[in-house]
């Protein structure tokens, strides 16, 4: 279950400034896209040990012909409909303004734990200054300086501690867990009905919970997996406006809970941003991945048309392109069970475990006739490899000095674990380590 954080507030409390610290050292994942004046809105950190997810409220959708007000409104509702605590950020530099008191009776109904923090207190005057902000009729606020970090430890450790504790049961433990995500209308939901349509034994919805996707069984055709549907997707979003970023949202979510994402891409518009966003999304998550064009039926076939297409998608994912690639068309059913056996061939990828003696038998000779260069006369020299006991693929090669591994020797290394051992589909880590 993901903790989301959201930072609500007026524009220039502050709230970016935040949302950077907090992201510090880690990558935010959805990258820019057309409309969004910031380009990072949504990342990952982690306090004590415990990982949360932060939304930047403000950091969406900041048109320029947005009123003040609407704007607010839907950073609450956002806040209000996704956020499992919610920031609401002031500043004592402007000090308590009308607006303020609105968002903050606004904020208070979710029933969502809730964050008064002061911002701007850069030093012991503004500290004072900051009491002003009991008029809201909080019994306690924190007092920050997002520039500076300062007073960020003693929020965390309060907003972590108040994270819900409660140990979800899952009725599907041990199956694999497979999303189909994709943009909005590349077909998604024909897909999933279409797989789910004369399949009788469905688990949906979970009453009681909070869970944030709804799971069904498959089990057809020797598979037996759950698939991981977004709320989103067979409820329209209420704040239609917000479509896209809810989906997003949700997509993100789902693809959180799984273990494998089947991206879905419009075969008549090609591969674009956001499909990259996905992919790099499922990546950087570590969730094995197989890319779907849909509506293949739609397409004027030549002879070539499916390798040109195939080889335009492995261009732009040239980082990590041993993907499987699979044309379907989910109003005609073509291909879709090829889908799933390729999402469980992948899955089994994900999980496949090596023996040590095996990977040094068949690596150390290869690493002996291609050692890594020397640098500066020096050698480097692999002693042994073995795979972490991680949940996902991650490889340790011990050696002499690993600080003088670069790049394209890791690049190297990977192309031949995935070419000796076959992880198609998979993204793995390959580490030097000192030995
Ligand atoms: P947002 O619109 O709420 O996201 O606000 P920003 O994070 O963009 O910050 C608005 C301005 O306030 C920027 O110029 C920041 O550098 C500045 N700022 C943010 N946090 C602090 C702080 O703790 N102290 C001071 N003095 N300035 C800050
Ligand atoms: P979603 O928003 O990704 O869930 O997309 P939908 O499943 O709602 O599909 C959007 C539209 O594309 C609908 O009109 C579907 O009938 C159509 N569609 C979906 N899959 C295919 C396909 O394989 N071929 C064709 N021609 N149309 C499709």
């Amino acid at each position: 279950m993901s903790n989301i954080v959201a930072i609500v507030g007026r524009p220039n409390v502050g709230k970016s400034t935040l949302f950077n610290r907090l992201l510090e050292r880690r990558e935010a994942i959805v990258d820019s896209t057309a409309g969004v004046t910031r380009d990072r809105h949504y990342g990952k950190s982690d306090w004590n040990g415990v990982d949360f997810t932060v939304i930047d409220t403000g950091g969406y959708d900041v048109g320029s012909d947005d009123i003040f007000e609407e704007e607010i409104r839907k950073q609450v509702q956002l806040a209000v409909d996704e956020a499992t605590s919610i920031i609401f950020m002031v500043n004592v530099e402007e000090g308590l303004q009308d607006i303020d008191h609105e968002i903050y009776n606004l904020l208070r109904k979710a029933n969502k734990p809730l964050y008064l923090v002061v911002n701007k207190v850069d030093s012991a005057k503004e500290m004072l200054a900051a009491t002003e902000f009991y008029q809201l009729g909080v019994e306690k606020y924190y007092t920050l300086s997002s520039a500076t970090g300062s007073g960020t430890g003693e929020l965390l450790d309060d907003l972590v501690a108040d994270f819900p504790t409660t140990e979800y049961k899952d009725p599907f433990e041990g199956l694999p867990k497979i999303t189909i995500a994709g943009r909005p209308n590349v077909g998604k939901s024909t897909l999933t009905n279409a797989l789910l349509d004369d399949n009788r034994n469905i688990v949906t919805d979970i009453a009681g919970t909070t869970r944030d996707s709804i799971e069904t069984l498959y089990n057809k055709f020797g598979h037996e997996f759950v698939l991981v549907d977004t709320a989103g997707m067979r409820r329209k979003s209420k704040v239609s406006e917000d479509l896209e970023f809810y989906s997003v949202m949700r997509s993100i979510r789902a693809i959180e809970h799984s273990d494998v994402v089947i991206i879905m891409v419009d075969a008549t518009l090609g591969w674009e941003s956001q499909d990259m966003n996905i992919f790099s999304l499922a990546q950087k998550n570590r969730k094995g991945i197989v890319i779907v064009v849909n509506k293949w039926d739609l397409v004027e076939k030549e002879t070539n048309t499916m390798r040109d297409f195939e080889n335009k998608i492995k261009e732009k994912i040239a980082q990590f392109n041993d993907v499987p690639i699979l044309f379907v068309s989910a109003l005609t059913k073509q291909r879709i069970l090829k889908a799933v056996e390729t999402a469980m061939m992948v899955y089994e990828n994900r999980k496949k475990r090596i023996k040590t003696s095996k990977l040094n038998e068949i690596l150390l000779p290869i690493i002996e006739q291609t050692p890594p260069p020397a640098i500066k006369g020096k050698y480097v020299k692999i002693k042994y490899i073995t795979q972490l006991p991680t949940p996902v693929p991650q490889f340790a090669f011990f050696c002499n000095l690993p600080q003088y591994v670069k790049e394209p020797y890791r690049r190297f290394i990977e192309n031949q674990l995935r070419k000796q051992f076959d992880f198609t589909g998979v993204p793995i880590d390959v580490y030097f380590r000192q030995k």
